[in-house]
């Protein structure tokens, strides 16, 4: 187990901040949901805390749940918004796992029969991110 502390100044704390852009999905008090820019299949977004957490081994238990149902929320969302057959989620745990953003996330990847997850690292088209957002903004909604 790592005992790592928080850094501040990671990525998704800066959007939690509003110091860099992101494409938001959904908000609540405790929790953010925005697209993955490089996203591993059309509709690839990310639920986050808002409250600082590494990964999961300083998650609050009450984080973990509001996170958790979020992430329900939304999965239900992308299902109807890409009329996909099933979702991939995914949430990784230090660098050994593959973590690369040191703020606790959820991944969540629409996924259609016989289509194979994306290559990571691969920065998506920002028009069709943004298109796509407005997709699962508008299931969430209805
Ligand atoms: P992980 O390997 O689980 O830490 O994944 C981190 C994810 O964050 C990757 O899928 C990246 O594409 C994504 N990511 C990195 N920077 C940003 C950003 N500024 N906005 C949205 N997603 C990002």
């Amino acid at each position: 187990m790592s005992n790592s502390e928080y850094d501040t100044n990671n990525i998704f704390a800066k959007i939690l901040r509003g110091e860099i852009p992101a494409h938001k999905i959904y908000e609540d008090d405790e929790t953010l949901a925005f697209m993955d820019i490089m996203p591993r299949g059309e509709g690839h977004c990310l639920v986050i805390p808002k409250s600082p957490a590494r990964n999961i081994f300083d998650m609050e238990p009450d984080s973990l749940i509001a996170v958790t149902k979020v992430v329900q929320r939304v999965s239900k969302a992308v299902m109807a918004a890409f009329n996909a057959d099933g979702v991939t989620i995914q949430q990784l745990n230090e660098a050994a796992s593959g973590q690369e953003v040191f703020h606790y996330h959820c991944h969540i990847i629409p996924r259609h029969d016989g289509v194979k997850v994306g290559p990571p690292g691969i920065m998506g088209d920002g028009e069709q991110i943004a298109a796509n957002a407005e997709r699962i903004r508008a299931a969430l909604i209805s």
